[in-house]
């Protein structure tokens, strides 16, 4: 029997503990990874920033062909359920659409019955504590990123062979965590997260072959609101390794310092003062309406 983190799910139309939330083995989102997905965490009862994650699923939905079997407000009465019902304070909250079975395994994608499932589990971290103070050392994979003209990044996706190959070749160059380039020498993202340089005052993340993660959005946000200047562009892997600082975002821990890319030390101490801003705001921004959605019970 396998453990299973406490937590309850939404599918076939119910709520079950997660132990019992189970999916067909002909589901083409297990068969072909045909599926997207979009996680929105929960701090203290508050989703944080829920209606740009709807926007980013809903808009994967539409950009697969698939159609959910809620409008807007059902799907977010959904997750307010799922919520409520796990009784965790601080949640991981993932709803899935995948493309789902068809009567009578027919390869024609159009011919399957969209499966929707929603799972909710206490929140999860990138880093843990010790980490997340001093700073991830991480690896630069020889694996690249699975390219855009591909897979469609900016539909969150379970492409994931590249990443955990990745994260593979970094355990055994003994490091804590990866970033994938996209083998023309410029780095996109690691597995989960999207990834920033600061240099000089100015920060710079990957403009293309990159999810739009909602947390690196929030990064980009938080540096306006402080009067840091931004650019989306290309980041090579030399500019990140002489950067002064870098951080990665993900809705799994917000903003987490880099202390250490391919054993070269970033910066003189890490966290560097714009990650350590950029995250202290980031969690002041857990109690305002404005970033926040109080969970309804
Ligand atoms: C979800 C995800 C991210 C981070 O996006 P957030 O919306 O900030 O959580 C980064 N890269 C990949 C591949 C992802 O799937």
């Amino acid at each position: 029997m396998t453990d299973f983190p406490p937590g309850i799910a939404y599918i076939d139309g119910e709520f079950v503990p997660i132990s019992e939330a189970k999916i067909s083995v002909l589901d083409w989102g297990l068969l072909r990874s045909d599926a997207t997905y979009d996680v929105v965490h929960v701090w203290k009862n508050r989703f944080f920033r829920l209606d740009h994650h709807l926007d980013r699923f809903t808009a994967s939905v539409s950009k697969l062909r698939m159609e959910l079997p809620f409008d807007r407000d059902g799907l977010e009465d959904i997750l307010h359920r799922c919520v409520v019902r796990s009784g965790l304070e601080d949640a991981y909250v993932e709803m899935v659409l995948t493309r789902g079975v068809s009567p009578t395994f027919s390869r024609d994608p159009r011919d399957a019955v969209n499966n929707f499932f929603v799972f909710v589990i206490p929140f999860g971290w990138i880093a843990d504590e010790q980490q997340r103070a001093r700073g991830l050392r991480v690896h630069i994979a020889s694996v690249t990123r699975i390219p855009p003209s591909s897979i469609d990044p900016t539909v969150k996706n379970y492409h994931w062979l590249d990443l955990v190959q990745g994260l593979h070749e970094a355990y055994d160059a003994g490091k804590e965590n990866v970033f994938l380039g996209d083998g023309r020498g410029n780095i996109t993202e690691g597995p989960g997260f999207n990834i920033f340089a600061v240099k000089n005052g100015a920060v710079t993340t990957p403009a293309t072959g990159v999810i739009k993660g909602i947390t690196r959005q929030t990064a980009l946000d938080l540096c306006a609101e402080l009067g840091v200047e931004t650019r989306e562009t290309e980041v090579s892997e030399g500019a990140l390794k002489s950067a002064d600082e870098v951080f990665v975002t993900s809705t799994a821990g917000g903003i987490v310092a880099i202390a250490e890319i391919d054993n070269v030390k970033i910066g003189e101490s890490t966290p560097g003062a714009i990650t350590k801003k950029l995250t202290e705001l980031y969690w002041t921004k857990h109690s305002d309406p404005a970033w926040t959605t109080a969970v309804i019970v």
